[in-house]
């Protein structure tokens, strides 16, 4: 085997370039990846522009699938040869108070791929073992990448929110998370609202398993969602505060606003609208990696699956600008040349 590979690095705010780098060895609990897919987020946004402290170069890409080339010591549970996948959350530590207590997600000492440590626009990943999650055969690499992170997030909110089968669900946004976030939704036994602007997506998304879909530009979404008897859940796919105010009074009484899109702007609520009719608003953080091993399987069970357009790695690029140009349906995936990503040119 070749001593190097190639890669796709940041060395500077928005300047991404094709390196080779040296291949090196896991240390003490990680694991090397051989990497065969990896979904471009929104999110790599934060390495690419430099939203966090970055130290430079860095390789983006937090929707890993991959086989393991080589184990570090002390891992267990992980073999050589066997297909994982790394989010967005690195690996938890196992000793800090959060961990301690069981919430993995939280861990004091988490690092994100792609942001701390080099991610997946490559052919090659070291990853820490504790954030490997294990990917259903019956998924293609390219296919399984973006239920790593959009998956995880959307899948991992509403399994935790305090919807019960037959409660109003309302997804805002139809896109890389939206999209799917309709089909958790319509699988988990919820009546789906999906909200987006206009009507260029309204097919679409009764296509995903809405039963009902708000134009958000033609119409007060959330006065539309008080028509169908109020939501117990607004699901924010979309970044930004003003979408959650403004589908806020959409909620019936102790429903809930979980927003999973970042963005910068302040979220305006009121206190009347929070108070009378005790709504809440919650952020939820992608999940831990048991509830992505469950994302994958009940994606596989279900039938949900991203709408995907794979690329080459060296096109990672044009790849990572066609998705902050909001013009990826839904997901772009970047496939390596190693013959184990089965990727289609296109595939949905
Ligand atoms: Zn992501
Ligand atoms: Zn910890």
């Amino acid at each position: 085997m070749s001593k190097k590979y190639k890669a796709i690095q940041v060395t500077k705010p928005g300047k991404l370039e094709i390196v080779e780098k040296a291949i090196t060895e896991p240390a003490s609990g990680q694991v090397r990846i051989r990497v065969e897919a990896c979904g471009v987020c929104h999110s790599d946004s934060g390495t690419v522009e430099g939203l966090f402290p970055i130290s430079w170069p860095r390789v983006p890409g937090h929707e890993v699938v991959g086989r393991i080339d080589a184990l570090g010591s002390g891992v267990q549970g992980w073999a050589v040869g066997q297909r994982v996948g790394v989010g967005f959350l690195g690996g938890s530590c196992g000793y800090c108070e959060f961990c301690r207590n069981g919430d993995l997600v939280n861990c004091r000492n988490q690092e994100f791929s792609g942001i701390h440590s080099d991610g997946g626009y490559a052919e090659m990943m070291i990853a820490k073992a504790s954030g490997l999650m294990s990917i259903p055969d019956s998924f293609s690499s390219a296919a399984a990448a973006p239920l790593l992170c959009a998956g995880l997030t959307t899948f991992n909110a509403l399994r935790n929110a305090p919807a019960k089968a037959g409660d109003l669900v309302a997804v805002l946004g139809i896109g890389g998370l939206g999209h799917l976030g309709v089909q958790y939704a319509r699988h988990m036994g919820f009546e789906v609202a999906a909200i987006a602007r206009g009507t260029r997506t309204a097919e679409l998304a009764k296509k995903l398993g809405a039963h009902h879909y708000i134009d958000s530009a033609a119409t007060d979404p959330a006065a539309a969602l008080q028509a169908l008897g109020g939501a117990k859940v607004i699901l924010i796919t979309a970044s930004g505060g003003k979408t959650i105010a403004a589908t806020f009074k959409g909620l019936r009484p102790g429903g809930v606003s979980i927003d999973v899109g970042v963005g910068p702007e302040p979220i305006e609520i009121t206190s009347q609208d929070l108070i009378f009719g005790e709504r809440k608003v919650a952020g939820s953080l992608t999940g831990n990696p048991a509830t992505g091993d469950a994302t994958l399987r009940f994606s596989a069970l279900t039938g949900v699956s991203a709408m995907i357009e794979t690329v080459p790695l060296q096109e990672a690029p044009a790849a990572y600008a066609k998705m902050m140009a909001g013009k990826a349906r839904f997901r772009m995936v970047l496939v390596m040349n190693n013959g184990g990503s089965e990727g289609a040119s296109r595939q949905s």
